[in-house]
């Protein structure tokens, strides 16, 4: 029986100490808070940045391969929803976090989301993604910024990017579905996917300066990639997670 207990507590440290981290910044939007859950695998390892809080099958496809991968996560938490809101003066005002990375783009969402706003506002959502970003900054990997994004087939694919100014090139696979792509900074990561037979976009230096993660990237140099695959495409998105971690890791040598 003292043998078995003995073997069971083992059994329980090594679960402890294989399983991984969480932890969570709390970032004030007015009197709201948004939470960036934090989840750990192995310190600096390649980390995926979740933006929108109703893209969950984003989320199912890193969790799926944690153990295996050693990637981490930083996940926006606030209630669920594609958009996240901001208490001022006891009123909430909606805006999209994929557009927060310039002045224009939190102008253009906060107007776009509510009929009215208080100019303060800007400045507000402002202080938020400086801080933001810089969570996003210290946690990059061999400079990569790596975003995963879920869409719905009605409003998004590869196709919107077909004879569009916000992009250089586009490769479209007769062989994949077009709401499961990539979206990318780097001529060479964008060779690299068309090589292997997958949509990818290679967004243009001069695309539209909407406050997006992607556009950010682009202005700053730093190399971007997006996970794009449709709700409910988890298997597709867990392959294409490990190709973008194949990628990073060869090229970290
Ligand atoms: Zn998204």
């Amino acid at each position: 029986m003292k043998k078995y207990r003995f073997t069971l507590f083992v059994f329980t440290l090594i679960c402890i100490s294989s399983s991984y981290n969480t932890d969570e910044y709390r970032i004030a939007l007015g009197d709201r808070i948004c939470i960036v859950k934090k989840t750990i695998t192995q310190a600096n390892a390649l980390t995926l940045i979740a933006l929108h809080d109703n893209e969950n099958t984003a989320i199912e496809a890193f969790q799926s391969w944690t153990q295996q991968l050693n990637i981490n996560l930083l996940e926006l938490h606030q209630s669920d929803d594609r958009y996240l809101k901001c208490r001022y003066n006891n009123r909430d005002y909606c805006f999209d976090p994929n557009q927060v990375f310039s002045e224009k783009g939190i102008h253009n969402t906060l107007y776009e989301k509510n009929s009215s706003c208080p100019p303060e506002l800007v400045r507000i959502i402002k202080a938020f993604a400086d801080t933001l970003l810089n969570v996003f900054l210290n946690a990059r990997y061999h400079q990569y910024m790596i975003a995963i994004h879920n869409n719905s087939p009605e409003n998004f694919s590869v196709l919107s990017y077909k004879n569009s100014s916000n992009a250089t090139a586009v490769f479209i696979s007769k062989n994949e579905d077009i709401d499961d792509f990539y979206i990318v900074t780097d001529t060479s990561d964008f060779e690299y996917f068309k090589n292997m037979n997958l949509n990818v976009v290679l967004q243009s230096k001069d695309a539209e300066e909407d406050g997006s993660l992607s556009v950010y990237c682009q202005q700053n140099q730093i190399p971007y990639i997006n996970i794009e695959a449709e709700h409910g495409h988890l298997n597709k998105q867990i392959e294409m997670i490990k190709i973008v971690y194949d990628l990073v890791s060869e090229k970290k040598g």
